[in-house]
């Protein structure tokens, strides 16, 4: 995906994007990082096709999203929202992932084997018929997941993924999202995930775009984090 001097203004007049500009590769997973308000999260609803952009250019695969272009791009791109009590609704795991592929009007079989499928994917066909509601907060980030993959997306916008996942649910997670196939981009201010999960990092603050590159090289750079409210990672040593 390619974003061209995008900006965006809630209908309040707050700018949230400021003539934002970068891409993303076919299969790459770019982090997109900066403190709160920075923007992340409009700018993943604005990728995602739900928002249209005030102004500037969001294009996927060559394809400018206009009207038309969003509503068909809505059905190739995933958005993870940060908290999954937002993205789970139904009265059983299993009708949550169905959810998607039935408002695309799939065949009930294929929609049952993209179901089934995702479902062992994220490892949790065992809570298939249960509320989801009653899953730990891990479990129903990975039924998330398996809401999206459903779809079978090209592109994966997630929110924030490792929010609120004890240390073994993250690392369930984590590992789950390194396996999916797709470019993704990861909205986070958890600048572990960035050195496990992504190769190129895109700094966001105030709107606008204030640092690019290698995640291994934006990640070694302190004083560029803490400038933008970050914390390195690996983190400095303790002092005793
Ligand atoms: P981040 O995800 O980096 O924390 P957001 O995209 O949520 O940042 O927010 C960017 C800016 O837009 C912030 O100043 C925020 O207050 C503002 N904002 C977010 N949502 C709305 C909204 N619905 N209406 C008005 N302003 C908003």
């Amino acid at each position: 995906a390619a974003v061209r001097d995008v900006v965006y203004v809630y209908p309040d007049g707050r700018k949230a994007l400021d003539g934002v500009s970068f891409h993303v590769g076919e299969e790459e997973r770019v982090a997109l990082v900066g403190p709160n308000g920075a923007g992340k999260s409009t700018l993943l609803w604005v990728l995602s096709g739900l928002l249209p952009p005030t102004s500037g250019e969001v294009r996927w695969r060559g394809r400018t999203l206009d009207e038309a272009g969003r509503r068909s791009l809505r059905a190739r791109v995933g958005l993870v929202f940060q908290d999954p009590d937002d993205q789970l609704f139904s009265p059983t795991v299993w009708e949550d992932v169905a959810f998607g592929p039935l408002q695309a009007g799939l065949p009930d079989a294929e929609v049952s084997r993209r179901v089934d499928a995702a479902l062992v994917k994220v490892g949790m066909s065992h809570v298939r018929d249960r509320p989801p509601h009653h899953l730990s907060q891990g479990e129903k980030k990975r039924v998330a997941v398996a809401t999206v993959l459903a779809m079978e997306p090209e592109l994966w916008l997630l929110d924030e993924p490792t929010a609120g996942l004890d240390p073994r649910a993250r690392r369930q997670l984590v590992a789950l999202l390194r396996e999916l196939h797709g470019a993704q981009v990861v909205a986070t201010h958890d600048l572990r995930l960035v050195a496990e999960l992504c190769s190129r990092a895109v700094v966001l603050d105030g709107g606008r775009v204030v640092a690019e590159g290698p995640a291994r090289t934006l990640l070694r750079d302190a004083e560029l984090l803490n400038r933008h409210g970050l914390e390195p990672w690996p983190p400095p040593e303790e002092v005793p």
